[in-house]
């Protein structure tokens, strides 16, 4: 099974829209729609109509980094699928580590908000990762496997959600889990989502945390790793379109 590998940009509460539309036009023009890899930016929900603008007939993707659990109604400040799909998103981010603990956003509500992102007609990225802690209680891999079986949507298929593996303890950080780790954790991630849909080998599986020009090729080599949920690297053009160039 041949899964084509996505390089996905979460730009977090990083851009103004100048800023923004500038970063999306060096990658508009220099991303190859003929590589190995698809590439996707999730900017602030505040850029996504002008990037998207920016991107228009390019070879990269948009989307949103939340959506609220409900597809409208009396949610001050929150942003449903249905309008990142407006704006021409594709994908959603759902459960990154960041809302986990920020917003105290739990499996239930990260599903909730994947089932949103389905309904919507978006391809939700569901994340999840241990903590240093759980990662030195030699629990990370009974964590993440809790957090797939709790927060994947239903109604998913193999190729209409992405999960993204993030410990963590790597984001941001500089810090990423051994080769080894990486490889042995996507792996067991794959067998328990094959037990819930029935079959992973058309799943993408994302490795984030730390990604960079400089460890790309090692992470995106193996053979459970489709591609890569990357933050500081991807507010630089060059960066992350070198990741991108990674994947072969
Ligand atoms: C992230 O927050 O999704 C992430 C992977 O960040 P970084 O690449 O900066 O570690």
């Amino acid at each position: 099974m041949t899964r084509r590998v996505l390089i996905a940009g979460n730009w977090k509460m990083n851009l103004l829209r100048a800023e923004g539309e500038a970063l999306a036009a060096a990658l508009a023009e220099n991303f190859a729609a003929d590589g190995a890899a698809d590439m996707l930016v999730c900017p602030p929900a505040t850029l996504i109509a002008p990037v998207a603008a920016v991107l228009h007939g390019s070879a990269v993707s948009v989307g949103g980094q939340d959506c609220h659990m409900k597809p409208s109604g009396a949610h001050t400040g929150d942003v449903a699928a249905a309008m990142i799909k407006d704006l021409g998103g594709s994908y959603v981010i759902v459960g990154h580590s960041e809302r986990r603990a920020d917003h105290d956003e739990s499996d239930a509500t990260v599903k909730a908000k994947a089932e949103a992102a389905l309904s919507a007609g978006l391809v939700p990225i569901v994340c999840v990762g241990e903590t240093e802690a759980e990662r030195d209680a030699g629990k990370a891999e009974a964590v993440v496997e809790s957090q797939i079986r709790g927060s994947l949507p239903d109604g998913a298929t193999e190729t209409g959600i992405v999960i993204a593996y993030e410990p963590v303890w790597a984001i941001g950080t500089g810090r990423t889990p051994t080769i080894d780790d990486i490889a042995s954790m996507h792996a067991h991630m794959r067998k328990v989502a094959a037990s819930m849909l029935g079959g992973a080998d058309a799943l993408r599986l994302l490795y984030g945390g730390s990604v960079k020009p400089g460890n790309a090729v090692e992470i995106l080599g193996l053979a459970d790793v489709d591609g890569a949920l990357v933050g500081g690297a991807s507010l630089k053009a060059e960066d992350f379109l070198a990741i991108a160039t990674a994947a072969g």
